[in-house]
């Protein structure tokens, strides 16, 4: 099959990769639909992260082919939706709710969804089957949904966002804008994001954005606690995971109030006197995306959101390190890739 491999920072290429067999009986084998490049994926492109020979990708949708024989409750023919991590969906941890710290949670990253076909791990617990076959313009946005959207609805239902708060959102890429709309649905109020880009600020008011700050750092924080009457945000979101990023995140935020933290952190370190007298909550880490799966992908089937739109570049899998390159120079907030007929 063909599939994206990361050879080096900024080197990506599409290459023959051996097809996926299933190893295990809880496995299932997916014939990708559509897959897609994360902000994420921009850390080892840029060098930031370590990468050698890595095969990408971790969102996916597609055609269940093959199932193990101890899978249940996913049959072959089946559309799918899955999430970033592999996980039980029954180990006390993932009853709670948090099935991205999975006591046998796997990254789907290692084994990269930019590809043809996709194994995935724990089949039972990490997919989840639409109601039939979905129209071809769902696609989008129930791919947003294995990842960004799951990652921006987490991040709003940590900050504890909902009717009557105010939200701030740190970070205009897809997971800030889909945490915008994550906040929308859940009723809040009042939802400011940071944003420079006009394109981004178009996208984010759609979601429902109802202010956007340009300004940053100190500045950035003064005028957000100017809209929010002086007090700062009940709830925000913060979606970059940068020292600068997680600071202002804290900072907008009022005493008592929640920040919800799915940016993926890089070297940030936490002041521990400015976080003790800030008497903020903070409630983050990896998305438990599988937890609001069904959810979001009723939401989508019933037309009432339209995630995918964060998606404005789509490239057949053979131009992926064209995806890549717009997305790190930021010409694209997020470039689906279709898998060629194999
Ligand atoms: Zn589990």
């Amino acid at each position: 099959m063909r599939g994206v491999v990361m050879r080096a920072p900024g080197d990506v290429r599409v290459e023959e990769r051996e097809d996926p067999k299933i190893l295990y009986p809880t496995d299932a084998i997916i014939r990708v639909s559509a897959a897609c490049v994360c902000g994420s994926d921009l850390w080892p492109f840029r060098g930031v992260d370590e990468v050698h020979d890595r095969p990408m990708g971790h969102e996916y949708v597609g055609v269940v082919e093959q199932v193990g024989s101890d899978v249940k409750n996913i049959q072959v023919g089946d559309f799918v939706v899955g999430s970033l991590f592999a996980s039980d969906n029954t180990c006390e941890i993932c009853q709670a709710g948090y099935q991205s710290r999975c006591v046998h949670a796997e990254l789907i990253g290692m084994i990269g969804t930019q590809a043809q076909f996709a194994r995935i791990p724990l089949a039972d617990g990490t997919l989840v089957a639409t109601p039939g076959r979905p129209e071809a313009e769902l696609i989008p946005s129930l791919l947003a949904a294995s990842d960004v959207l799951g990652t921006g609805w987490f991040a709003a239902v940590a900050a504890e966002a909902g009717p009557g708060k105010t939200v701030a959102v740190v970070g205009d890429g897809a997971v800030g804008l889909l945490g915008v709309l994550a906040a929308k649905q859940l009723g809040a109020e009042r939802i400011v994001i940071f944003s420079r880009h006009e394109d981004r600020q178009k996208l984010a008011v759609e979601f429902g954005a109802t202010d956007i700050v340009t300004e940053r750092g100190d500045e950035g924080v003064a005028k957000l606690n100017d809209l929010m009457g002086g007090l700062g945000a009940h709830s925000t979101i913060e979606a970059v995971g940068t020292q600068e990023s997680m600071m202002q995140a804290i900072r907008v935020t009022r005493p008592g109030g929640h920040v919800g933290y799915v940016g993926v952190a890089h070297e940030v370190q936490l002041p521990g006197d400015e976080l003790f007298f800030s008497a903020v909550h903070l409630h983050g880490g990896p998305a438990p995306v599988r937890r609001f799966l069904p959810e979001l992908i009723q939401l989508i089937c019933d037309r009432k959101i339209n995630p995918g739109k964060v998606f404005d570049l789509e490239l057949p899998l053979e131009k992926a390190a064209e995806g890549y390159k717009a997305m790190d120079e930021r010409r694209a907030i997020k470039a689906l890739l279709i898998p060629q007929a194999a």
